[in-house]
């Protein structure tokens, strides 16, 4: 099958989506979800769970995938974010939440809701967490057990230096979560080398799945010791865990089969592509060539470049005074292009997503549509 252009895509689907989830998928992923399954089945458990668990914790580390357990979670990645925080975080327990964005925020909002003890470090959305304020922060103050922060921020595209922030984080003996929602099997990463405990991301991210679940990979020896601290009873990932392991690949309540299916086909294609550092550097392709290419149309990033992932791009509206966000999405979506709203506050903005079954060549197309969708100059 050729995968230089989703091109022969728009035969099924009308557009493109340059969004970060859900994104586009390969015709072959969705074809993967006609049929059904028996979800006390062995062909299920044991054929398609089982792998997925133990093939996502390949991908996180390469050099202690022993130490790491799997826990897949029905529902959106925020659900796998809040079975993550509400169940490894012990009733005394009290976390440093890293926020510079809409989903940094929702960590804390997660926790308030939770009534979980929490501070936040919030240093605004266009720069990076201080990291000198960080270690400070973890030396004053020794009833913070754990640190939570997201490690591409899906609202402004920022990557966070995560391994900086884990070496500080360990440093002081804490317990480490990332959601890393957005950058998981897209950006090359090993958790056992940075020490995460925890890290948690969905099916349709840079895996290129449909939406439907989320999945928390954590250390054995602390998910071993979180039985019973759960605020919720379906979002309990000690007892989901035990569930998987224990039924092998059994999900306590009914699980999302045909995503699950679809999942698994996923994975098969992120390894026929090369893996995660072939897939990373596609991504990181299409981002040269959107943000080249909107440059010499005249747009201008919203961060500075230092700050920028292969995963979204946030761009400033132009300053004109005919220009409107919902004409000129329209004008793309009628060329083959849904574009995503911004999310920054104080700061008019878009965001074009390079994630998903896009290519090089799809971005090229694009910035022809968007050149000949400028109707304010
Ligand atoms: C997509 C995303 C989430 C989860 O969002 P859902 O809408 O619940 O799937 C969480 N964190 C980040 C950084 C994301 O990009």
């Amino acid at each position: 099958m050729g995968v230089d252009s989703a091109m022969q895509d728009l035969v099924e689907n009308d557009y493109l989506l340059l969004t970060p989830g859900p994104l586009s998928t390969s015709p072959t992923v969705r074809a993967a979800m006609d049929r059904d399954w028996c979800t006390w089945d062995d062909d299920y458990n044991v054929g398609v769970v089982t792998p997925i668990r133990e093939q996502l914790v390949q991908l996180a580390t390469a050099t202690e995938p022993e130490a790491y357990s799997c826990v897949l979670v029905q529902g959106s990645g925020t659900f796998a974010v809040e079975a993550m925080i509400g169940s490894v975080i012990p009733p005394e327990g009290k976390l440093l939440v890293l926020a510079n964005g809409a989903y940094g925020d929702r960590l804390a909002q997660i926790a308030a809701c939770l009534r979980i003890e929490h501070v936040v470090h919030d240093c605004g959305e266009l720069v990076r967490p201080d990291l000198v304020k960080l270690a400070a922060e973890l030396a004053d103050d020794d009833a913070i057990t754990h640190v939570v922060l997201v490690h591409n921020e899906t609202t402004t595209g920022m990557m966070n230096p995560l391994g900086a922030i884990a070496a500080i984080v360990k440093a002081h003996g804490k317990i480490l979560l990332v959601d890393s929602m957005s950058a998981f099997g897209g950006v090359p990463l090993d958790i056992a080398e940075l020490r995460i405990d925890y890290i948690v991301s969905s099916a349709n991210k840079c895996i290129q799945g449909v939406p439907g679940f989320g999945f928390v990979i954590g250390r054995v020896e602390h998910l071993e010791k979180t039985k019973g601290w759960a605020r919720s009873l379906s979002l309990d990932l000690y007892d989901q865990w035990q569930g998987m392991e224990k039924g092998r690949g059994k999900w306590r309540f009914t699980s999302p089969t045909h995503v699950v299916r679809a999942f698994y086909q996923a994975l098969k294609e992120l390894a026929e592509e090369g893996g995660v550092a072939a897939r990373y550097a596609r991504y990181c392709e299409n981002q040269r060539r959107l943000v080249a290419g909107m440059e010499g149309l005249g747009f201008e990033c919203v961060l500075s470049s230092e700050y920028h992932s292969p995963i979204i791009t946030g761009f400033r509206d132009p300053q004109h005074a005919d220009y409107a966000f919902q004409a000129f999405y329209d004008r793309l979506k009628a060329q083959g292009f849904v574009i995503y709203p911004g999310k920054v506050t104080g700061i008019d903005s878009f965001r074009i997503g390079t994630i998903g079954h896009v290519f090089p060549e799809d971005i090229d197309r694009l910035i022809v549509a968007v050149e000949s969708s400028m109707y304010w100059v």
